[in-house]
């Protein structure tokens, strides 16, 4: 017998299968999925690798094949399942089977279980009478204590005996040497839903609801299909989600729910708690090693039924799986950042084709891609038009600031924001303050000359904080703010852009009663920062609490009336193909947070752009407006999803290797067979970061296959051309992106 193995380095000249002759006496250990240790290379160095198959007959030379040395211990084996997941990551969006492998499993390392350890009484109670006696008689104070207690109660924690009985360890193990006592340890699995109140779910569907769900439901049972849920915040959409799954419970199957990190709040998790008790369980990023290794464990060995988490937990190994469920699926997070760059809904569009499971997507903002493919007929699209509970859409002002400055009002607040802030504090209603930004908030210029200060290490302007420094986002980077232009020495530099500290300020100057939170990511760094705030926040400890996006996610705060967006086009101004898409997404999220109680609520929406679709489309809550617009202009500038794009992404501490690289690499992908169109190589958005030189060339074609095969080709082209392989391989890095979340 012979194991097909994949070794744990990656590097792309060793991405590929080496066979391994399995002998006699681990023929039972080894299995796909073991890791074991492996001698390799001309020196035999050993190694670790993943066996991937086991197959009677090696095409290789019998005398040339090597022995596995031994399993590793400890090792986390892999389900076979996720091994062909592994196989269609490493071949759809590009890295090496190793790198694949290192993504469906989580948890590379079998962690320590904790344990429960308790100490027994090992005799009758006529025995531990006599012995009790004696004992006392030799006046052995911690030994009497301990008998009394266990004459009371069979069995005492091991805690509790060395704790509260001060009770020594020795004295413990002299016990048991005499064969009075015994420790008894348990390995107990961490429950991280264990300490929640059990409750009654008593929700009945609405008709609209219903319709959806019994749909759903009947294609579940004939191999299920990708269905995506259309439905404005608060129509109800997590309740179908706890419907289906109920009738995928009934089905024998398991089920795993991806909800964002961002909103999988205790709200959330409780929600499916009180329907589900200890059926569920949850992986987040709070969660130790240990404890996220024993919820996979429990997934396997059938301990609980329903995974709820973000990315992560889309490669939980459950046996029997039938349904997965993916919310806010228009959520950036669900693509993996790193190598490989993944869309955890392609992969799980693949793992529930491979077990004839459905794949759920739900969002109020539904990615262009996904409706795109449902107007296809790809996915199966439902409708949600109403809130289900009894509060009512807010109603939605559009402000144009330009007007605002030739009324001569310089704040930062619109007449008719400002009429409303006031009016909400003196009702003791909340407000909300919504900043469309990120990262290049509060830049330093000179008015002067222009000068921008910026990162010596990466491309990008350094950000003022109220601390007197200047930090860089990317590197962390920090210097004192300068009191002259470096440039042309003049005192006219200062800070420009609107920042979530300058928006604090000129709140507290306005409005000097209102208690006020911020949250972005200054005030969060720390951890549960974020969960402090909004704690706060829901029991009313402020009026009003300012924020970026991480305000707009899937909170309910049911006494928020107002929510304004200060600035509503900042986000266009990214120079990427989604920034409309993601500012009409935001600007809806934010509305939505307004009047989710029995309150009315109101949204202000301040622009300089009240024409452009993405912020007009969505003051008038109109997506399937903005679709329209959108996927006009994809069409019209071959954008994904009307055109499939790969970028191909090269990095050096060297410009000029990376300059001579992205050449090379153009000059591969122009001769690789495919019709492609090819943009590039040009310097990407941020050409440096932490001092490494970044080129882009981007790829077009309509068929996602072609793009696949050009990086087959370009990947064998980087192992055997030549003048690729003379530039010294340390000195580069090369990533795929297939389809970006934007522009690199
Ligand atoms: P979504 O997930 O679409 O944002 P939710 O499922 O969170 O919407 O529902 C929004 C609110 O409406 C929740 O407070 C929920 O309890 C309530 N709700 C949902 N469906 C119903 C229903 N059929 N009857 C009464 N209340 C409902
Ligand atoms: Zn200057
Ligand atoms: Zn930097």
């Amino acid at each position: 017998m012979y194991a097909q193995i994949i070794v744990d380095i990656s590097h792309e000249k060793l991405d590929r299968i080496f066979e391994y002759r399995i002998p006699e006496e681990m023929r039972n250990l080894i299995k796909t999925g073991t890791m074991v240790n492996i001698p390799f290379g001309k020196g035999n160095r050993m190694i670790t690798g993943y066996v991937t198959g086991i197959v009677e007959k090696s095409d290789y030379d019998e005398s040339l094949i090597k022995d596995i040395d031994s399993v590793v211990e400890n090792a986390v084996t892999i389900e076979s399942e996720l091994i062909e997941l592994a196989g269609f990551i490493r071949d759809n969006f590009g890295s090496t089977m190793n790198q694949a492998l290192k993504t469906v499993i989580p948890v590379k390392k079998e962690m320590k279980h904790k344990e429960n350890k308790t100490v027994e009484l090992m005799i009758d109670e006529d025995e531990a009478a006599e012995v009790l006696a004696k004992y006392r008689k030799k006046n052995a104070k911690a030994k009497v204590r301990l008998m009394e207690e266990l004459l009371k109660v069979s069995y005492l924690s091991y805690g509790i005996v060395t704790g509260k009985l001060n009770v020594t360890s020795s004295t413990i193990k002299a016990m048991t040497e005499e064969g009075v006592i015994r420790i008894k340890t348990e390995n107990i699995l961490r429950n991280p839903v264990g300490h929640l109140e059990k409750g009654r779910y008593s929700i009945q569907l609405n008709e609209e609801q219903r319709k959806i769900s019994e749909n759903i439901k009947n294609c579940m049972n004939k191999g299920g299909g990708v269905h995506l849920i259309h439905g404005i915040t608060g129509s109800g959409k997590t309740e179908i989600y706890i419907d289906l799954i109920e009738e995928n419970l009934k089905m024998g199957k398991q089920a795993i729910v991806m909800i964002p990190e961002i909103a999988l709040t205790y709200q959330t998790v409780m929600r499916f708690y009180k329907k589900f008790g200890d059926k569920i369980s949850i992986i987040n990023s709070k969660l130790s090693q240990g404890e996220r290794y024993d919820q996979f464990e429990r997934a396997k060995n059938g301990d609980i039924s329903i995974m709820i988490g973000p990315r992560s937990s889309l490669f939980t190994p459950f046996a029997n799986l039938g349904l997965i469920i993916i919310d806010e699926e228009h959520e950036g997070a669900y693509k993996s950042e790193s190598v490989p760059k993944y869309h955890a809904r392609e992969v799980a569009e693949e793992r529930i084709r491979k077990c004839n499971g459905t794949l759920v997507l739900g969002s109020a903002t539904p990615s262009v891609e996904s409706y795109y493919k449902a107007l296809e007929g790809k996915y199966t699209l439902h409708k949600l038009e109403k809130r289900a509970g009894n509060s009512k859409p807010a109603e939605v002002e559009i402000v144009d600031l330009r007007e605002e400055l030739e009324a001569g009002n310089r704040t930062m607040f619109s007449r008719k924001l400002d009429g409303l802030i006031r009016d909400r504090l003196s009702k003791d209603e909340q407000i909300m303050l919504f900043i469309n930004r990120r990262g290049y908030a509060g830049f330093v210029s000179c008015r002067k000359c222009g000068y921008v200060v910026k990162c010596p290490h990466c491309d990008v302007s350094l950000t003022a904080h109220n601390d007197g420094k200047m930090k860089c986002h990317y590197c962390g980077y920090s210097i004192e703010k300068p009191q002259l232009c470096p440039k042309c020495q003049s005192k006219y530099i200062g800070m420009f852009g609107t920042g979530t500290q300058k928006v604090e300020e000129a709140v507290k100057k306005m409005y000097p009663q209102a208690r006020v939170l911020r949250m972005d990511l200054d005030t969060t760094s720390k951890k549960g920062g974020h969960e402090e705030i909004l704690a706060a926040f829901a029991n009313h400890d402020a009026d009003i609490l300012i924020g970026t996006q991480m305000i707009v996610k899937g909170h309910d705060f049911p006494n928020v009336t107002l929510v304004g967006i200060i600035a509503a086009d900042l986000s266009l101004y990214a120079s990427d193909y989604k920034a409309a898409e993601r500012t009409f997404e935001l600007l809806t999220q934010a509305v939505g947070r307004a009047g989710r109680g029995s309150k009315e609520g109101v949204a202000v929406i301040q622009t300089y752009n009240p024409e452009e679709y993405s912020v007009a489309m969505a003051a008038e809550q109109d997506y399937e407006g903005f679709y329209r617009h959108e996927i006009g202009y994809r069409k019209l500038m071959d954008y994904p999803p009307v055109t499939m794009m790969l970028s191909v992404l090269v990095m050096s501490v060297r410009e000029d290797v990376a300059v001579m690289a992205a050449e090379l690499i153009k000059e591969s992908i122009e001769n690789c067979g495919e019709r492609n169109r090819i943009i590039g190589p040009a310097e990407a958005g941020i050409y440096k970061i932490n001092d490494i030189y970044r080129r882009v060339i981007y790829v077009k074609n309509k068929e996602y296959e072609a793009l696949v095969n050009t990086k087959n080709t370009l990947e064998r082209f980087m192992n055997e051309d030549e003048r690729f392989l003379n530039i010294k391989q340390s000195e580069i890095s090369v990533q795929f992106d297939f389809n970006p979340m934007g522009n690199v």
